[in-house]
């Protein structure tokens, strides 16, 4: 698979070559083409590497927007034989999109890197709402892509272009489309908008049709790696993402942790948005604290103060256990090495907690 098929371009060869000329390793360029969690899997113009991000980058990371995330375009170390690579350094992202945390602006959670267009999808039926979209657009502005308004389920409504005309004049400049996911209309407008190369995002609330477009769009599409990891067959997770190379050469991030993001205001799940217990949790006195009944839990005290609710560290477990269920669903081979590289990073991410906490 080449880079440039990736997306790779003059930018990024100008930014690798200066990374080059200042380093002494043999570094390679690839593309982070899936992510589930903290296990980041890379794309060089020769195979797909499972990757950890290095010490020094993770110790320079300042915020989570500093850490690696699918979509970015990293410079890697490679092992000598077989085994993951180093993820040394990421290269200039041209934007990134985040989902805003519960703690401001500041405590966002990255969701991809280096998209050109995001489509933001609303459907023709009930769940139609300008406002919304008008947030929406604020976000993908945000994230230096290309809004596109996608207004799905036209096969629903009877009058399609009076629609489009008003979500036109609500935000001049952005294109709108309108589309059938179901009847199969109107997809071409869209591949148009996602040229070959180019990366694109569906976002939008559940249920106004982003999975039955994904499944129209993949159509024979391939999978941006190459089968050279384990063989993940049945792995259906609810956090990983994946960067798909569609038939006709646009490139799509998808999975089922991404399309809703609370993008679209408070009632979509904002509170999905973890860093601030994460950040307590950095406080326990055991590592793997579970919070239940460790003694020095520092994510039960805050909770105890009134600093953190209850409701919300309920939320929190439920994903947890979400997350342990697929675990299990993981295949043996791979859950090993999964847990093994999971467990480094965690570790790491912890240790590189405290320290900036005692402040060094
Ligand atoms: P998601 O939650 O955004 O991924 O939405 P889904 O793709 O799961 O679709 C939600 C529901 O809308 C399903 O029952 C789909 O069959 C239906 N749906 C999706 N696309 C269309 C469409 O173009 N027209 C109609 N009438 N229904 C659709
Ligand atoms: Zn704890």
């Amino acid at each position: 698979m080449s880079l440039e098929s990736l997306g790779w371009g003059p930018d990024l060869g100008h930014a690798f070559s200066l990374l080059l000329s200042q380093s002494s390793l043999p570094l390679v360029p690839g593309r982070v083409v899936r992510q589930e969690r903290g296990l980041l899997t890379v794309q060089t113009s020769e195979r797909a590497w499972l990757a950890r991000p290095s010490g020094r980058l993770l110790h320079h990371a300042t915020d989570a927007e500093a850490l690696p995330t699918i979509g970015d375009w990293v410079a890697l170390l490679l092992p000598s034989g077989e085994g993951e690579a180093l993820l040394h350094s990421l290269l200039p992202r041209r934007g990134v999109l985040m989902r805003r945390g519960a703690g401001g602006e500041h405590e966002g959670q990255l969701i991809a890197a280096n998209l050109d267009v995001v489509f933001l999808v609303t459907g023709l039926d009930g769940n139609y709402n300008p406002r919304r979209i008008e947030r929406a657009l604020t976000v993908a502005w945000n994230s230096g892509a290309e809004p596109v308004v996608v207004l799905s389920k036209a096969d629903l409504h009877e009058d399609v272009s009076a629609r489009v005309l008003e979500v036109q004049s609500l935000s001049p400049g952005v294109p709108v489309l309108a589309l059938s996911a179901q009847q199969g209309t109107g997809l071409e407008a869209l591949r148009e908008r996602l040229p070959a190369g180019k990366t694109g995002a569906l976002l939008g609330s559940s249920g106004v049709g982003k999975s039955t477009l994904v499944n129209r769009l993949l159509e024979e599409a391939r999978l941006a790696t190459q089968p050279v990891l384990p063989d993940d067959k049945g792995r259906h997770t609810t956090t990983h993402r994946e960067l798909f190379v569609l038939p006709h050469g646009g490139l799509l991030i998808d999975g089922p942790g991404m399309r809703e993001l609370g993008l679209w205001g408070e009632e979509d799940g904002l509170d999905q948005a973890f860093a601030d217990i994460l950040t307590l949790a950095a406080d326990c006195r055991f590592s793997d604290c579970t919070h239940q009944r460790e003694p020095g839990c520092a994510v039960r005290t805050a909770v105890d103060t009134g600093a953190l609710t209850r409701e919300r560290l309920k939320s929190f477990e439920k994903l947890q256990r979400e997350q342990a269920y697929h675990a299990r669903q993981v295949s043996s081979a791979g859950k090993r090495e999964h847990k093994r590289i999971e467990r480094n990073l965690t570790r790491e991410v912890r240790q590189h907690l405290r320290a900036k906490r005692r402040g060094d």
